[in-house]
């Protein structure tokens, strides 16, 4: 359906949980959650299928599974065969940090999870280490490598780009492809959660990639990302600024929390409770919720107004 901007919404975006194995300095505190969610907190996997079904009556044919790290989740499995089945959904993705992929790709492959994306900040083991504080580069390389075997297609790896972290590794990554058809895909650091009172030095434009990278020439914008290639690469790079380039006028997503809240904007604090509900009830609160997406978000003069941590959001 069509917002009160005419945006067409049809991605819904869905945080299976709050839970990770890592902790990515940008994303979660060093010792883990703080208020974690309770079980009873957490939408099961009947309620997140419902509200899958429901937003599917409102338009949505995109679904992004995401978290925390979604493959944690002991019902990930269940959760994906049962959304793949729901006609109205066309695309199902799923967003992982890749750890355990080597073990679930195949997995996810047959519960009918179309397309992986598969974060990975840097490509020095020891930089690794200190950005996830307890990932291994090792394990995410060859959880890409799983999900290739597996058969999963124009894998997009998510960079966050941070000033003075890992901008230097920009060519080496865009670099990577020439031989490889992924789409790695950098993406603007936001200031929310753990980075909000970050360096203003860390949060660099996205036209450092282009600047760093003469040779990309540009080749289409899909979604929120423009594309780029180098000539005669099998891979594209894609460039995502929320921040340096706002694309809400483009956007065509909701989201939804762990514990079953509808986010409108992810950058606003406004959130309508969905945990618990079925049928038309639901149906009409993801109504008003498509209803309520604000014009758009207010990052460039402020700091996100979301109250949550991107573990909590479903980055
Ligand atoms: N655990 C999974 C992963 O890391 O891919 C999925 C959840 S994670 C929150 C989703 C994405 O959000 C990751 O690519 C992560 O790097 C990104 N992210 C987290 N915090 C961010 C921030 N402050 N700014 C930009 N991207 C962020
Ligand atoms: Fe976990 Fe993903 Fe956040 Fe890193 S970015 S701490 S992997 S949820």
């Amino acid at each position: 359906m069509e917002d009160l901007f005419n945006r067409k919404i049809n991605y819904l975006r869905l945080s299976v949980t709050d839970r990770c194995n890592m902790r990515c300095i940008y994303c979660m505190p060093e010792d883990g959650i703080h208020n974690k969610l309770s079980h009873s907190d957490v939408l099961s996997v009947e309620e997140a299928v419902e509200i899958v079904r429901q937003a599917a009556k409102c338009g949505i044919t995109k679904v992004r599974l995401t978290g925390g790290e979604p493959l944690v989740h002991k019902g990930i499995l269940s959760i994906c065969s049962e959304i793949s089945a729901i006609p109205e959904i066309k695309e199902l993705c799923l967003t992982t940090n890749g750890v355990l992929l080597k073990k679930m790709a195949k997995d996810l492959k047959d519960a009918g999870v179309d397309r992986l994306n598969i974060s990975i900040d840097t490509l020095q083991e020891d930089k690794y280490a200190k950005i996830t504080r307890i990932g291994t580069l090792k394990n995410t390389l060859e959880g890409i490598a799983a999900a290739e075997e597996a058969g999963f297609k124009n894998i997009k790896l998510n960079v966050v780009l941070m000033g003075g972290i890992n901008d230097d590794e920009i060519a080496d990554l865009v670099n990577l492809t020439i031989d490889h058809d992924w789409e790695i895909r950098f993406i603007e650091l936001m200031p929310l959660g753990e980075c909000i009172n970050w360096d203003k030095g860390a949060f660099i434009s996205i036209d450092e990639v282009l600047k760093r990278c003469p040779g990309l020439k540009p080749v289409k914008t899909d979604g929120v990302a423009a594309i780029y290639k180098l000539d005669g690469a099998k891979g594209s790079v894609g460039l995502i600024s929320p921040i340096s380039h706002s694309f809400c006028s483009n956007c065509n997503r909701i989201r939804v929390t762990a514990d079953g809240r509808l986010k409108p904007c992810l950058h606003s604090k406004d959130e309508i409770h969905l945990k618990g509900m079925t049928g038309d009830i639901l149906k009409n609160e993801i109504i008003k919720g498509i209803n309520s997406k604000p014009m758009e978000h207010t990052l460039k003069e402020t700091k996100s107004q979301s109250l949550r941590n991107m573990n909590r959001i479903g980055g």
